[in-house]
């Protein structure tokens, strides 16, 4: 199997992604989770180089401007998300494939960027009701995130089209198979 591949999720917050990659990770597809960068501080037991790579806003900047960021979002004032060009020689050179979970405009740019190198996959939910009822269900939301992320859904699942598949987690088992299948498929070549 080939190594320094990309797979990329996006998917509308609730609709299963983490599970999904959870799964995924465990599946000896030789697949290794791009770490994300953040110019917050970090939280609890959060480790730097494990959960985050953790930067100053200023450091978060120049790196912008130095072109090492594959994407990135400024989720408020000064508070920055994004994805390290670096990770992907760091998992390439350790002879895996890389797996970046993005929103859904990063995940476009980064699926135009690499094109053939990369796989774009969209976890949808079956439906914005069944959505709603697991951000319920999951419990790490307040009713006001709640319709914040609805909202989002919503204009984030217009996209789904421009990716490369969208898996309906519906049945968890089903949209776990589909995936790994794609997946395999994906890194025969
Ligand atoms: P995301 O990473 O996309 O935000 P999560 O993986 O946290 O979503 O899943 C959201 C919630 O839905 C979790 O409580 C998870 O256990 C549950 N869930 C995930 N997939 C399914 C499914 N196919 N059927 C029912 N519940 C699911």
């Amino acid at each position: 199997m080939s190594f320094g591949k990309i797979i990329i999720f996006s998917a509308p917050s609730g609709a299963g992604k983490s599970t999904l990659v959870q799964h995924l990770l465990k599946c000896n597809l030789d697949l290794e989770f791009s770490i994300s960068a953040t110019s917050r501080k970090p939280r609890g037991n959060e480790v730097d180089g494990v959960d985050y790579y953790y930067f100053t806003s200023e450091e978060f900047k120049n790196k912008i401007a130095n072109n090492e960021l594959l994407e990135y979002e400024e989720v408020y004032l000064g508070c920055f998300y994004g994805s390290l060009r670096s990770e992907i020689d760091r998992i390439s050179l350790a002879k895996k494939n890389i797996v970046f979970d993005v929103d859904v405009i990063g995940g476009l740019n980064i699926k135009n960027e690499f094109s053939d190198r990369a796989l774009s996959i969209f976890v949808a939910p079956p439906s914005i009701e069944v959505l709603n009822h697991r951000l319920i269900n999951r419990g790490t939301d307040s009713p006001e995130m709640i319709k914040k992320r609805i909202d989002k859904a919503n204009f984030e699942m217009t996209f789904s089209p421009k990716f490369d598949l969208v898996i309906v987690n519906d049945d968890l088992d089903i949209a776990k198979a589909e995936a790994e299948k794609a997946i395999r498929n994906f890194l025969k070549n």
